[in-house]
């Protein structure tokens, strides 16, 4: 009976103990399979010695409990084969070198990589520590993203784009990743394919280079934030995609625009960064805002304040800028957008212009063509976007990352959305 409430199949209880109030039920175990006959030879061992290893299971009845494995070690009698001696294995019960039961590990590793649950809340669960349950969740969690090639299999369209992963040191140095995202398309939905380390181009084109050329030959678009480095990497390893600016970067960039010349205008016309009470900086929330999202009294307030605090009218032209290259997105014919995007940028470089309008004429000049993909494309890094909120939430619980290995792993258990169903067939290495 007691054998049948363990429920782990081939073992024999050899005894429960329950020692102080609140420390874990140990129950005390040895493997049936371990029948002391040489895998070599088949020759009846000698019994050398017996260990014990104490391992982290799942709680019992509701608390925490401890799996006392008693192994035999054997030698071969058989003088000359050559198995010398062995311990029975059985990974139904742990893998070798683990510290915590396979139905533990693997328990772990739904808890924290599908639901999202801090390691130290199922550590505390468990009554082990942090690194225990850790490890099971690395273990087993690679195990699974190996096993699950369908989870990368057929992208279309892949998204990089920069995640911060930690601040580290006195001056909270700032260390990136690269999010690479399966951005999804008609046939099925977005999902996190890779996290790595760095921001640069380099970094980017080694993960890609890296890949199966056959999966490489599939993806059509590539979409980028309006950043130099992934533009390098896809010229450098995916030359037969065609890349596309995302839409929420393109405006954002615009509005970094409007940013900037509200800080000229703000210093040549007051002579000091913006304070509380200056108009320009009142108005700085209510400038970024999409245009139809401001209500009557939004825009008057607007109004006033640029009135107030913007005598040539600089910063109105920006933001008047800014709105009509959002208008750009509401074109779905692509020789239209063509034609609007090249007069849009013909004003803008107008010589009248404020420098920072003209400056964004340039940049939508230099990303004309990436720009305009979006209207043959209408892939966006959106779902990027949506990822990095996933990420995000990893990053809040696992506050403070130190290894990268391990922001990764959890990242692409949570995001990456894996096939979970594989997890009871798998075997870590
Ligand atoms: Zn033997």
């Amino acid at each position: 009976m007691c054998e049948l409430l363990v429920g782990l199949g081939e073992v024999s209880v050899l005894g429960v103990v329950e020692s102080a109030e609140g420390c874990p039920l140990v129950v005390h175990v040895e493997s049936r399979r371990d029948q002391g006959r040489c895998p070599s030879c088949g020759a009846r061992g000698q019994l050398k010695d017996r260990s014990a290893v104490e391992l982290v299971d799942l709680p019992s009845f509701g608390r925490p409990a401890r799996l006392v494995w008693h192994k035999q070690r054997w030698r071969c009698p058989n003088v000359s084969c050559p198995q010398g001696s062995w311990t029975v294995l059985d990974d139904a019960i742990a893998p070798m070198r683990a510290r915590m039961t396979d139905r533990a590990a693997r328990w772990a590793t739904t808890q924290v990589g599908r639901s999202g649950r801090p390691v130290a809340e199922v550590a505390r669960e468990l009554d082990c520590d942090w690194h225990t349950v850790m490890d099971a969740v690395s273990a087993y969690g690679d195990a699974l993203l190996a096993a699950d090639g369908a989870r990368t299999a057929g992208v279309e369209a892949l998204g990089l784009d920069e995640t911060l992963f930690v601040r580290r040191g006195e001056r909270h140095k700032k260390h990136w990743a690269t999010s690479i995202v399966d951005v999804g398309g008609k046939s099925h939905e977005a999902k996190l394919v890779e996290v790595i380390e760095g921001r640069t181009a380099k970094a980017a084109s080694a993960w890609i280079d890296a890949q199966p050329k056959t999966w490489r030959a599939e993806i059509r678009w590539g979409t980028l934030d309006m950043s130099g480095p992934y533009r390098k990497a896809f010229n450098d390893s995916l030359s037969h995609a065609t890349q596309v600016a995302d839409p929420f970067h393109v405006v954002k960039h615009a509005n970094s625009k409007i940013d900037e010349c509200r800080r000229r205008v703000q210093n040549d016309t007051l002579g000091h960064r913006g304070r509380k009470d200056d108009p320009l900086y009142r108005c700085r929330r209510l400038l970024t805002k999409a245009h139809e999202r401001l209500d009557d009294e939004g825009e008057a307030k607007l109004t006033g304040l640029l009135e107030a605090g913007d005598p040539k009218g600089e910063v109105r032209m920006c933001w008047h800028a800014k709105e009509t290259v959002r208008s750009l997105y509401d074109i779905t014919d692509p020789a239209l957008a063509a034609a609007y995007l090249d007069e849009l940028v013909g004003d803008m470089a107008d010589d009248d212009m404020p420098e920072e309008v003209r400056a964004l004429a340039g940049t939508l000049s230099r990303w004309r063509h990436q720009i305009l993909a979006w209207h043959t494309a209408f892939v966006t890094n959106g779902p990027t976007e949506s990822m990095n909120n996933l990420i995000k939430r990893i990053k809040r619980i696992g506050f403070g990352f130190r290894r990268f290995s391990h922001y990764r792993i959890r990242v692409l258990l949570y995001a990456g959305k894996p096939n979970w169903e594989l997890l009871a067939t798998v075997t870590p290495r």
